[in-house]
């Protein structure tokens, strides 16, 4: 039987950046992961996602801005750029989605970050592409900026590699036994034992947790991202004159302007296709992309030409879509870290630092308190 310090299950963004993180620290590590490292069957593959300071809960602003730091940390170990700082705006029409955009901004103050605020003017001066009622109110923050997800998970992989950790991937866990403080693991091949284990398994979690007898209120959705080429004005649709941008409104629309060539990638935030992740099929919705497009027409009129690259990719949503990170009730040496509801991924390389932290000292710096798992505990 093979023996390790601390065994993480699973490698997407989460447990990749908690394997970098403790095997950084001279822990002897074992990743495993079901499928192929970077594959696309859970919440991290694509192209892009966005980082932000710009919450509306000063909680996630402030660890978003512990995370920048440890970003800059991971990109200097690898010796390669991952995050790309573009710029962003949060705006919105209506009575509740302002008041949202009013609640990033006040974070934004609060955590003493750049930002300016947009009237309708401002905003369509500056950004000529939206098309906008008068009631509008925008933010900009100077701060958000976009990361791969998939190379950042190959980065956090291979430097966990060098920093000693084994990964192992293609081997289910079908198995856990958590005995006499320590934990053993049974996959497809092997058997493994660890002082510690970090469960990082996304929407197969409560899989997982039922062998600790615990089940969490998880809800994995289906949701869907696809690019559109602009008909008009190309120019203005590149990344140097073109926004991150998130519309705060009933149903979330974003975008991300591609680096490659003029398009946009947008989607809404929930579709709201809840599953079991067995029959996960990754089925692109026709009626999503006219919602999309019947939005573009409105909002960004001259983006609205060819649609391609649509993928789809799961959530795994809490209640109250706050994460869940924390140790797990009654077993001091096993961490958890999942829930991560759509937002999680610029997070996962501080969300990695505090299960590192939790799992040996039982403590961390990183500002998690909203993120206990007690709230869902009767
Ligand atoms: C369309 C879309 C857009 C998004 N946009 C953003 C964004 O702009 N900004 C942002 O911050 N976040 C964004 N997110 C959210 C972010 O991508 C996720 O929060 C994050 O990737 C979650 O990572 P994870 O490690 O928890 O889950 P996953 O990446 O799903 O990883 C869980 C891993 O555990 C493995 N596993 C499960 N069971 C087992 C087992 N029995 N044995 C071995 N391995 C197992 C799985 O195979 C999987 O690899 C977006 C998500 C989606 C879907």
């Amino acid at each position: 039987m093979l023996g390790f310090d601390v065994i993480v299950l699973g490698a997407g963004a989460m447990g990749s950046a908690a394997a970098y993180q403790l095997a950084r620290q001279g822990k002897q590590v074992l990743l495993l992961e079901q499928f192929n490292i970077a594959h696309n069957q859970g919440s991290t593959h694509g192209e892009s996602r966005i980082f932000r300071f710009a919450y509306t809960n000063l909680a996630y602003a402030k660890l978003a801005f512990q995370c920048k730091e440890l970003w800059l940390a991971l990109e200097k170990d690898a010796q390669e750029k991952l995050l790309t700082i573009l710029g962003g705006i949060d705006f919105a029409e209506d009575e509740i989605g302002k008041q949202s955009v009013l609640e990033a901004r006040d974070a934004l103050q609060m955590l003493g970050s750049d930002f300016e605020e947009l009237n309708y003017t401002q905003l369509t001066k500056r950004y000529p592409q939206f098309y906008l009622s008068p009631s509008v109110l925008g933010l900009y923050s100077p701060d958000t900026g976009v990361i791969n997800p998939i190379r950042a998970l190959e980065v956090m992989v291979n430097c966990a590699k060098k920093f000693g950790a084994v990964v192992q991937d293609n081997e289910r866990v079908r198995e856990i036994r958590p005995t006499r403080g320590k934990i053993e693991i049974l996959t497809e091949k092997n058997i493994y034992q660890a002082n510690k284990l970090i469960i990082s398994a996304g929407g197969w979690t409560n899989k997982l947790l039922k062998y600790f007898n615990l089940q969490l209120p998880l809800q994995v959705s289906q949701e869907q991202t696809i690019y559109f080429r602009p008909l008009a004005n190309k120019e203005l649709f590149t990344e140097k004159h073109f926004p991150i941008w998130i519309n705060y409104r009933e149903n979330i629309v974003y975008g991300i302007p591609a680096f490659t060539e003029p398009a946009v990638k947008v989607g809404f935030h929930h579709n709201g296709f809840y599953l079991d992740i067995n029959d996960y099929q990754q089925q692109v919705s026709e009626e999503v992309i006219a919602r999309l497009r019947d939005y573009l027409k409105q909002y960004i009129p001259d983006l609205v030409g060819e649609a391609f690259g649509a993928t789809t990719c799961i959530y795994t949503n809490t209640p109250d879509h706050d994460f869940i990170v924390d140790l797990l009730p009654g077993y001091p040496n096993v961490a958890i870290a999942a829930g991560f509801s759509g937002h999680g991924f610029k997070f996962s390389i501080g969300i990695g630092q505090a299960l590192a932290d939790l799992i040996t000292e039982g403590k961390t710096q990183m500002n998690i308190g909203h993120l206990s798992i007690k709230r869902f505990l009767a």
